[in-house]
């Protein structure tokens, strides 16, 4: 699983460290930043589920995206989500 999370989205609710706190912590500026590696999948989706901005992006190991599911993301996100995709 690939993570990736937005600067623009993420408000600093910390709905992720409280899921997953292994993965995700809140940087000087309050905004939530990879820690760990995803090894725990599971947490990690529960930690994206939590996230009120839908700030977190997860893709497989193939850099397909499958959350948030593309079609319920609205319009203007489009553009950061291509924008978000991992290298
Ligand atoms: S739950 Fe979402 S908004 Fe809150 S800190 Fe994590 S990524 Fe940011």
């Amino acid at each position: 699983m690939l993570v990736n999370i937005s600067r623009d989205l993420c408000i600093g609710a910390a709905a992720c460290v409280a899921v997953a706190g292994e993965v995700f912590q809140l940087d000087e500026e309050g905004i939530a930043i990879l820690v760990g590696p995803s090894i725990d999948n599971t947490n990690t989706t529960l930690a994206a589920e939590a996230c009120p901005t839908r700030a977190i992006f997860l893709y497989t190991d193939e850099k397909v995206q499958f959350f948030p599911p593309i079609d319920e993301l609205a319009k203007d996100y489009q553009e950061e989500k291509i924008h978000n995709l991992p290298d």
